[in-house]
């Protein structure tokens, strides 16, 4: 059965997507992963994170997110980091 969210960034309605973890989170940063929302967290000196209240994003929303995050990467001489498994920013 579909579950209705409501997205924490435009407010918009969507059914839910990507509920499964995506084993590609050891190798990636995520801006290729499958995911449907995104957490602040604090990093401790040993990598160590805790993560705040994770954010429901519907999936326009994770698409632009995902685009920005890759634009300031990209913007910040870091453009390595913001390419997808396929090389592209
Ligand atoms: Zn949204």
């Amino acid at each position: 059965m579909a579950l209705a969210k409501k997205c924490d960034i435009c407010g918009n309605l969507y059914e839910n997507y990507n509920t499964f973890f995506d084993p590609g989170m050891e190798e990636s940063n995520g801006l290729d992963l499958d995911v449907n929302g995104i957490a602040f967290v604090n990093i401790d000196e040993e990598d160590m994170y805790f993560a705040q209240k994770p954010i429901d994003c519907c999936p326009v929303c994770m698409d632009k997110l995902k685009t920005h995050i890759r634009k300031m990467m990209k913007d910040a001489g870091n453009g390595n980091m913001a390419e997808d498994s396929d090389g592209n920013i």
